[in-house]
């Protein structure tokens, strides 16, 4: 009984990093979860997994009703003695009714707490490259409701003022009048000319921003189709937006992005697509299996020294031999002898990082240049070891051979499909929301076949462009009669997203 509280909580315009710590905290604690529509993304899975969690959606229509629902929900939830976050979209205090519920709350006896959140109102603002604020420009801000209907004769707001007293204006709720609200203001004393902008979604993946002299943007927000939730912000300062914009200007702003890579592999990947704007969907296709049995590894890690190249051909073949010498009590001190062959950077980094010099990096990064560089280093009667997966093309091992070397094969990891894999990319493909699927190897393309219906893969696929590390890669892509669309000259991640980036650039 002692512990029921509610904290009133701010979750931000939309951005997860835009949510608070404070916030982020509350979230991950709360038993009882009651929360809005318009609240950040992917919020709820900070939740514990035992949290209830309620969704009291406002319906616009019954508005006043529901808020007195949701006043007396807080109240019995708090008197039961849990620990209760009300979750909101911006912050709690701005439109946001939190007012109403802490002083239900306050009437109740019970106990709150004001979590702030970032406002739609500077958080949407300033993702449109408009500060609210700006020296000489602009020195006043107001928020002002546009819900309101402004055919009524007793308007609650003050236009003559804000038409002429404030310098930026910012509304909310106000889109479906938009009309209404740019008559008022230039009636009132606004200049027809005034900079405006709307923000739809802002701070979102899906954020669009339209801008106008104010006489203007209602037509302009209608030919966009402009929809709610979104923000008008009329005053000089949206003129800043030209030169300000960062956020959906990025490169690959607002592109849904599959990453297939396994688990391990994917987040640097992602990473670089959200640096360039894009979103990316992590699903890996396939997943690195330990092998029952290292033989061949076994062998070659207790005397290394007979080996005069020890080759690897993935960064998942570094982490295998990584755990092998764990497993075995050794460390990379017992990889001393042979010199070092890395397939390309991506490989030879979490060599170096494990303090593994390498020495031979091909020119191209796919195994017959790498059979090339090893060719130039004269591979007559060298021993060569090949760290690799269970299954994985020959070519390297049949030409060292035949260039006079004693080659080693050793499986050290398997890749296969995995399980589940396959549901969620159709649930992906058939809600439309893939733009582009990359793949950085062979057998993530199998697995991506397998999971899409096999006869009608064009058919499955509609406008998902396809991206490949490498003509390797590519051509299983092609074997399975899809289309590839990005190659990098290059094949590394790199320059897949750099490829990326021209073709979506093409495309616009
Ligand atoms: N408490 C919230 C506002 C709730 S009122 C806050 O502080 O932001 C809902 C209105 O907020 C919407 O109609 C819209 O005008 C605005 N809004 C909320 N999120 C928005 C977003 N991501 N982009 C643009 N406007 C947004």
């Amino acid at each position: 009984m002692a512990n029921g509280i509610v904290y009133l909580v701010g979750s931000g315009p939309g951005d997860p990093g835009l949510v608070t710590l404070r916030a982020r905290e509350i979230i991950g604690l709360a038993e009882v979860i009651v929360y809005d529509r318009l609240i950040a993304e992917g919020a709820l899975s900070w939740a514990r997994p035992d949290a209830e969690l309620i969704y009291v959606g406002k319906l616009p229509d019954r508005h006043t009703l529901r808020q007195e629902e949701i006043n007396q929900l807080l109240v019995q939830k708090a008197a039961e003695g849990r620990v209760v976050c009300r979750l909101k979209g911006g912050d709690p205090f701005v439109f946001g009714r939190g007012g109403e519920e802490a002083l239900a709350l306050l009437e109740a006896g019970l106990p709150f707490e004001v979590v702030p959140g970032v406002t739609a109102g500077i958080g949407g603002s300033a993702y449109a490259g408009i500060p609210v604020t700006h020296r000489s420009v602009a020195t006043s801000v107001a928020f002002v409701t546009g819900h309101e209907d402004p055919t009524k004769a007793e308007s609650g707001i003050n236009w003559a003022g804000l038409a002429t007293g404030t310098d930026t204006l910012v509304f909310y709720m106000g889109v479906s009048n938009l009309p209404l609200i740019v008559a008022r203001l230039i009636e009132h004393g606004r200049p027809a000319d005034t900079p405006a902008a709307v923000i739809e979604r802002g701070t979102t993946p899906a954020q669009r921003v339209v801008t106008a002299p104010l006489h203007e943007i209602a037509s302009r927000v209608e030919q966009a189709d402009i929809r709610a939730p979104a923000l008008i912000l009329v005053g000089q300062v949206a003129g800043l937006r030209e030169q300000l914009g960062w956020f959906d200007s990025r490169p690959l702003f607002g592109r849904r992005v599959l990453v297939t890579r396994t688990r391990e592999q994917a987040s640097a990947l992602s990473e670089r697509l959200r640096r360039l704007g894009a979103v990316p969907l992590e699903l890996p296709l396939i997943e690195v299996q330990a092998l029952d049995a290292y033989e061949a590894l076994d062998a070659a890690l207790d005397d290394m020294a007979r080996f005069d190249w020890l080759v690897f051909t993935s960064a998942n073949g570094v982490a295998a031999v990584r755990e092998r010498l764990r497993a075995r009590g050794l460390d990379t001190r017992d990889l001393r002898g042979p010199r070092v062959a890395a397939i390309g950077p991506g490989t030879a980094e979490p060599l170096e990082q494990i303090g593994v010099r390498v020495d031979l990096i091909p020119e191209r990064f796919i195994a017959e240049s790498l059979a090339d560089g090893l060719e130039a280093q004269g591979m007559a009667g060298s021993r060569v070891l090949i760290a690799r997966a269970e299954e994985a093309r020959e070519v390297l091992p049949e030409r060292l051979a035949a260039a006079g070397a004693e080659v080693i094969v050793a499986p050290c990891y398997r890749t296969a499909p995995r399980a589940g894999a396959g549901e969620e990319l159709q649930v992906l493909l058939s809600e439309g929301r893939i733009d582009v699927a990359t793949f950085a190897s062979s057998s993530a393309v199998e697995a991506f076949a397998a999971c899409v219906a096999p006869e009608g893969i064009g058919d499955a696929l509609g406008g998902v462009a396809i991206a490949c590390i490498g003509p390797v890669t590519a051509q299983t892509a092609e074997a399975h009669g899809l289309r590839v669309d990005v190659l990098p000259e290059e094949h590394t991640i790199p320059a897949l997203i750099e490829a990326l980036v021209a073709y979506c650039r093409g495309r616009d």
